[in-house]
């Protein structure tokens, strides 16, 4: 097969003509359009070939588990968005985020984490980790001394999310790699929110970052799927074998949805940051949004940080209606256009309430820390057209 890999390699792309081009491998029939190779196995022209690729002597395929031309092209394609060395796919983002931790710690570790984390993530720390003898120590991610003073002689790494759901916080990622260094630790970013376009954790010091690829990747609603991006050294070193002997993998069905998911990556997600930073001016001024939450606005509270450590605002605005839990409620029940889910990243536009959907299991007190009010509702852009989006959310908030 042709290997176009090395594309990004030769001449520096800019990330719309990675997107379409990079890590393409082509069969012997030409194929335009990336092929799709639905094998578990591969067959060998002798047994003298098996045993060299079993020995690592020989670089083709053995199993799907770990090795795949369809995931390799996504995973080609992710590193050179990304600017990574490697990539490893995996089945959902949060096998990414659990592999990411579980692949560097082993028991009598510990790992410091942000507390404004997707529901999950959050999850995978306090409640897994611990079982394992793997102690985790959550902190405000924004408070800098927070970090330097949770961090104890055994801690391995830190484990952020930036911007935050659902309250889009943002988080200084260069900062915090500097105190992880310091220590001897590694900084793990969960890049979802901003996605690659709009921010590069690897260049702000991260050593790993993780993707739900389920989101924007897709970002039509239709695959699971996650990868982990960072150097040879950690790939090799914390990820390759763990997804080997263990099998968290990523389908090739998934992996060929996912590639075509990235040749359009970029114009959806600059649309639907357009339509986002649209629906978020028509909102500020509103008499019942008492607050609005967008990174990209002035009078967000980490305007600054934004500025300097992101290219782009986002496709998600948090927004808090006055009236408490019954008035969003109202609200969400009175839209026509934009539909109820807790998904995120579509091409149909979504919108959630935090408190009682991905965040009802925190306790109130909890809820309070991170600012997810009863009033607080999610929203994310979608492909329609911003007219209608607009005049969907006025209408709604007329019955609210
Ligand atoms: C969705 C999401 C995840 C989990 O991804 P899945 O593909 O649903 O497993 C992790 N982190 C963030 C920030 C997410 O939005």
């Amino acid at each position: 097969m042709a290997q176009e890999a090395a594309m990004s390699a030769r001449k520096p792309y800019r990330p719309e003509t990675r997107l379409v081009h990079a890590g393409t491998l082509r069969s012997q029939f030409g194929e335009t359009s990336e092929a799709l190779f639905l094998t578990q196995g591969y067959v060998y022209e002798d047994a003298a070939t098996a045993e060299a690729r079993f020995k690592g002597q020989d670089p083709g395929y053995i199993y799907s588990r770990y090795g795949n031309p369809t995931v390799s092209m996504f995973e080609a394609r992710m590193a050179a968005l990304e600017g990574a060395e490697a990539a490893r796919a995996t089945a959902t983002g949060m096998a990414a985020v659990t592999l990411s931790l579980m692949g560097q710690l082993k028991a009598g570790d510990h790992v410091v984490g942000a507390k404004a984390l997707f529901g999950s993530c959050r999850y995978v720390l306090e409640e897994y980790l611990p079982r394992y003898g793997i102690a985790s120590t959550i902190v405000d991610g924004n408070d800098l001394d927070a970090w330097r003073r949770a961090v104890r002689p055994n801690t391995k790494t830190f484990f952020l999310e930036t911007p935050t759901n659902p309250t889009l916080e943002v988080i200084d990622i260069a900062a915090v790699a500097g105190i992880a260094h310091a220590a001897g630790a590694t900084l793990v970013v969960d890049n979802v929110f901003a996605t690659p376009l709009f921010q590069s954790p690897l260049t702000l010091g991260a050593d790993c970052v993780v993707y739900s690829a389920t989101k924007h990747i897709d970002g039509q609603g239709r695959c699971l799927g996650g990868v982990i991006l960072g150097t040879e050294e950690f790939i090799g070193k914390h990820i390759h074998q763990f997804i080997r002997q263990t099998g968290p993998s990523m389908s090739p069905f998934n992996a060929w949805v996912l590639l075509k998911g990235l040749e359009t990556l970029s114009v959806r997600v600059r649309r639907q940051t357009d339509t986002a930073a649209t629906v978020a001016v028509a909102l500020a001024e509103h008499p019942k949004i008492t607050r609005l939450l967008y990174p990209g606005r002035p009078d967000h509270p980490q305007a600054a940080l934004v500025q300097k450590q992101m290219r782009g605002g986002s496709t998600l605005v948090a927004f808090e209606i006055a009236g408490g839990k019954e008035a969003a409620f109202r609200f969400q029940d009175a839209l026509r256009l934009i539909r109820i889910s807790n998904n995120l990243g579509d091409a149909k536009s979504l919108i959630t309430h935090p408190a009682t959907t991905t965040h009802q299991r925190l306790t109130p007190q909890a809820r309070a820390e991170l600012g997810i009010s009863d009033g607080l509702v999610r929203f994310s852009a979608g492909l329609e057209h911003p007219d209608d989006i607009c005049e969907d959310i006025f209408a709604a908030l007329e019955t609210a």
